[in-house]
């Protein structure tokens, strides 16, 4: 890992390995896996109204403008990821 691009390439290998993982867990179990865009703004929405507001990473609560929802940042990005979850097509099984 001492070598910069050693260590990209052994993350890339890693993160190959534990989407090929998720997908295999996945299939196993009748579940569908759904990629989120990297930048989807996850943590800055809120799971509530969709208020979309900015947040430092250090502000670990959050305290939407619009509504008044208070959660913890994390719960509420994952609400958030669950509700694009619920409504994006599942990717189709490329493997029959
Ligand atoms: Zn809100």
């Amino acid at each position: 890992m001492a070598n910069h691009k050693l260590a990209g390439a052994v993350a890339d290998a890693n993160f190959f390995e534990f989407g090929r993982q998720i997908e295999y867990k996945a299939q196993r179990y009748g579940s569908s896996v759904v990629l989120v865009d990297r930048w989807y703004p996850s943590t800055q929405l809120c799971s509530s109204c969709s208020n979309l507001q900015p947040m430092s990473l250090s502000v670990r609560i959050y305290e939407c403008s619009a509504c008044g929802l208070k959660a913890d940042r994390d719960f509420n990005a994952a609400l958030n990821l669950e509700q694009y979850a619920r409504q994006a097509k599942p990717i189709p099984d490329t493997e029959g």
